[in-house]
């Protein structure tokens, strides 16, 4: 049997000498020499004592190497689960215990904080540096250039993506071979892919867009990937010239505006500029369309289901809406029994299609809760869908707040906050912010006669919480806003904290 996903992406490009990935000095990695990594690092796996289907967690900073990780587990058949970087080690402990990960691989910076988290898991923790360089190198270092791809069907899973929680526990998304290679086929065709492109990728590969949506499509197309390591104004300005397409969140697009050098001229060898995983303000696409003469595609997305809708790539691409479902993917909008409602109507979206995950690792009931037996994923998110078949996203039915591109769940900070000394109660909410889509803040309640000072409050969370979990303004109040039901009313808060980071 074959190696349904290794084979699609990577085994395709055995022997090729073209480019995969140039770095932002312009230094050039070939597929050859990329598989000849990613061969090394399957064999580092299976020293490190992992077998089909054990799990690897990734801690690593982006590079061309935590990428042949990934190549490297797909081929040995190993389940890998990259992890934020912002995370703390509290939050790693978490992810590596829940998923079982026999090997946590971090960032030698990183090591001495996570030894006990991989210790008090039963988890081997070993270094892989963007250099290449780390005692997980070490033992890939001298290994064949060539590894015998494990068999793994459409249905073998892939990848665990954990997602954030309501309640503040995340769940990990099992992501099967067929699940990420039937989107990425999708997205070739939908936004015309072909090995003439490059793409310029900025973007983080924890997540699913930079990781499955970008490198999933460049390796699908065949076409080389500007590789950079995090999203910076000044470098994406100077390469934009040697590309042809990007795909960004939102806050790219409004950096980019920011900075005078964006013309036409700058932009006139791309063909494509792809946004999504938070909501691109309408404005946002109408300046961008002014200043570069470019209308941004906007997608929609998310981890259980990689991309479910697109703006299209020929016809109208429509400010403010996330466009029709992909071609293979059922999409509707419905009440809580899982009814459609009528056309235009406000609802649930729910989806379903090859795209749509397995299921939550080990969380049955929430599987249950979430996927539908008849197929459909309960996504979470308000919207409708015009006569033309548009689907717009209207709200977030989980009080999702999406800061940079990464999502934050107010229960988990609220959590934080209320067990602070002096804390009564909190409530987090998402305000617009110019740089960012959305900011957290926090108002906070103290317990009668208690003190509390912001920053000191801000200081004693961090070490819980990663950087942009943290509020970004902290507001003392003698009480909170509740209705009749005795719900607090976040949406007044809302209102009220709404103009703090108006410019
Ligand atoms: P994640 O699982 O991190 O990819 O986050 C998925 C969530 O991001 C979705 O459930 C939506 O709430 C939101 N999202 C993704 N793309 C868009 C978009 N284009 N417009 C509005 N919200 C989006």
């Amino acid at each position: 049997m074959a190696n349904h996903l290794y084979d699609a992406l990577f085994g395709r490009h055995a022997g090729s000498e073209a480019d995969f990935l140039i770095a932002p000095d312009g230094a050039r990695t070939t597929y050859r020499a990329f598989l000849a990594d990613a061969a090394r690092y399957a064999h580092a796996l299976r020293g490190a004592g992992l077998a089909p289907g054990d799990r690897v967690a990734l801690q690593l900073e982006k590079s061309a190497h935590m990428l042949a990780v990934i190549a490297g587990a797909i081929r040995a058949g190993i389940v890998f689960l990259p992890l934020n970087t912002a995370y703390t080690p509290a939050e790693v402990a978490y992810f590596v215990g829940n998923s079982g990960a026999r090997l946590l691989l971090a960032d030698s910076a990183r090591a001495d904080a996570l030894a006990p988290v991989a210790g008090d898991c039963g988890a081997a923790l070993m270094t892989l540096d963007p250099d290449g360089s780390g005692s997980f190198a070490n033992l890939a270092a001298g290994q064949a250039e060539d590894f015998p791809a494990e068999p793994c069907g459409p249905d073998t899973l892939a990848a665990l993506l954990y997602t954030s929680g309501t309640t503040g526990r995340s769940k990990g998304a099992m992501m099967s071979h067929a699940n990420l290679l039937s989107n990425a086929e999708v997205l070739v065709d939908a936004w015309r892919f072909t090995s003439a492109d490059v793409l310029l990728h900025a973007l983080p590969i924890f997540h699913t867009h930079g990781l499955f949506v970008a490198t999933n499509v460049a390796l699908l197309a065949g076409c080389p990937m500007i590789f950079l390591p995090k999203f910076d104004t000044e470098t994406v300005i100077r390469l934009l010239p040697k590309a042809t397409t990007m795909m960004g969140v939102p806050t790219f697009y409004t950096r980019l505006l920011d900075d005078p050098r964006l013309n036409r001229d700058l932009v006139s060898g791309m063909r494509l500029f792809v946004s999504g995983s938070a909501p691109l303000l309408a404005e946002t696409h109408r300046k961008w369309e002014d200043r570069t003469g470019h209308r941004i595609l906007e997608r929609y997305g998310m981890t259980e289901t990689n991309m479910n809708t697109s703006n299209p790539y020929d016809g109208d691409r429509r400010a403010g809406t996330v466009g029709l479902p992909l071609p293979g993917i059922e999409l509707k909008v419905c009440d809580a029994a899982g009814h459609p409602v009528r056309e235009g109507e406000i609802g649930v979206i729910e989806v379903r299609g090859p795209n749509v995950f397995k299921g939550y690792w080990q969380m049955p009931e929430k599987t249950r809760e979430e996927l539908r037996g008849n197929g459909f994923f309960i996504t979470g998110d308000l919207g409708q869908i015009d006569a033309d078949g548009y689907v717009s996203i209207v709200g977030r039915g989980k009080d999702l707040i999406i800061t940079g591109g990464f999502n934050v769940y107010p229960k988990e900070i609220e959590m934080a906050l209320d067990a602070r000394p002096g804390v009564l109660e909190s409530a987090v909410i998402g305000v617009p912010h110019p740089d960012f889509g959305e900011a957290v803040v926090a108002v906070v309640v103290p317990e009668k006669g208690a003190k509390l000072d912001p920053d000191a409050l801000r200081q004693e969370i961090a070490a819980e919480l990663a950087a942009f979990k943290r509020p970004k303004h902290i507001a003392i109040v003698t009480d909170l806003p509740r209705n009749t039901m005795g719900k607090v009313q976040k949406n007044l808060l809302r209102d009220s904290y709404a103009p703090l980071f108006r410019g």
